[in-house]
């Protein structure tokens, strides 16, 4: 029987275990842990690396979102479009800085918001508009940005699944008016903790969730605003850097493994997910369709290979957004029922992505399922 874990994070570790040993090394003799040489140099690293002026550390991706919307004065009764299919992390971003997410169904097809909805959406309330580059997949921005602008709306890219992925050859990040990236473990650069940043090309903003990050502090002491506690700590963003350097190369390694996938399964009753030209995914996750999932997912788990859901139950329909389960989002409802995420990583070899492929073609083209 296989073995294919859905991730398996200890490998980027060991990959890196020199560096990442030395690294650590360094931090601990430096005596300094928090707001330091580190953080600043990771974030003018990670600042160039997504062809942005500005970058922020923060404590998570949630924080991140959540910081975007404080600096701009989104807040009370305002009204904030988010995906409806989204993690929710992005509602809960909406919810924290005390405005109401409002759901925007997705294109089935790329997962992503689908701008053809989005007016529809749009009241006197509305303030943002909160794209997710879902599975690492860029938004289709352009008509985001078009909308936005003829309703003067900010955009705001929730980038936490797509740390290098581009749209019309331009890196996520800096695709709207500010974004906000998560480096949780699994995602494509991920810390060893919790961690999380800020990117922008408005200086005004930049500095407003500097100080919100820091309790409303500049100077030390000197507190003009309610901020809260939320820094990148110095030993994240040096193992961060390193990680930084390689990202690159692990996001071309997944490509790999999509090819594999694609190949393997075509002619196999399942839809694959779609990448028009010009969106270069970085796939933080390779997500299949079919109606018969529940079926495939235990019989590949009977074959050894660990699958995941992203994700079971969309946000309007879990208890911290009780009062919405009524409202009637088909799309999201029938993904969350259909979607299955296939083993992917850097650290998971072609070898076994065909493994996995073959084995969904054996179950689906018998009568197990
Ligand atoms: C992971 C994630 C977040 C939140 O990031 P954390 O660092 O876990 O707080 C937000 N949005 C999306 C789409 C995510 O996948």
């Amino acid at each position: 029987m296989a073995n294919i874990p859905f991730l398996d994070l200890k490998q980027s570790y060991l990959e890196l275990k020199d560096d990442l040993d030395a690294t650590f090394q360094r931090v601990m003799h430096s005596g300094w842990y928090i707001l330091g040489e580190e953080l600043q140099t990771f974030e003018s690293e990670f600042a160039d690396y997504c062809g942005v002026k500005y970058c922020i550390g923060v404590g998570n991706g949630l924080d991140a979102l959540h910081l975007i919307l404080r600096a701009m004065d989104i807040g009370n009764g305002d009204e904030v479009l988010v995906p409806s299919n989204t993690f929710i992390a992005t509602w809960l971003a909406v919810s924290y800085a005390g405005a109401i997410p409002v759901p925007v169904e997705p294109d089935e097809k790329t997962y992503n918001m689908d701008p053809a909805r989005i007016e529809a959406a749009i009241t006197k309330k509305t303030k943002a508009i909160m794209p997710v580059h879902l599975y690492g997949q860029p938004a289709d921005m352009d008509p985001i940005l078009e909308i936005a602008g003829r309703y003067q709306l900010k955009v705001i890219e929730d980038a936490a699944q797509a740390h290098g992925a581009r749209y019309k050859g331009k890196r996520t990040g800096g695709l709207g008016d500010a974004a906000g990236f998560s480096f949780y473990p699994g995602k494509n650069l991920g810390a060893f903790g919790d961690g999380g940043a800020v990117t922008t090309n408005d200086s005004m903003l930049a500095e407003k969730v500097r100080s919100l990050r820091n309790y409303g502090s500049q100077i030390k002491y000197v507190h003009d605003v309610k901020g809260i506690n939320s820094r990148l700590d110095e030993m994240q963003a040096a193992l961060l850097r390193v990680k930084l350097r390689h990202l690159d190369e692990w996001n071309a390694r997944r490509l790999k493994l999509v090819e594999c996938y694609r190949r393997c399964l075509t002619g196999v009753d399942v839809l694959l997910p779609k990448t028009p030209p010009g969106f270069d995914s970085v796939f933080h996750l390779f997500v299949i369709r079919t109606t018969r999932r529940e079926a495939l997912q235990s019989e590949l788990k009977k074959a050894g290979i660990e699958t995941l859901i992203h994700y079971p139950t969309p946000p309007h329909k879990q208890g911290a957004y009780g009062l919405m389960k009524a409202i009637d989002l088909p799309i999201a409802e029938r993904l969350s029922q259909e979607v299955l995420s296939l083993p992917m990583g850097p650290h998971l070899s072609v070898d076994m992505a065909d493994e996995a492929a073959q084995q969904i073609r054996r179950i689906l083209e018998s009568h197990l399922t």
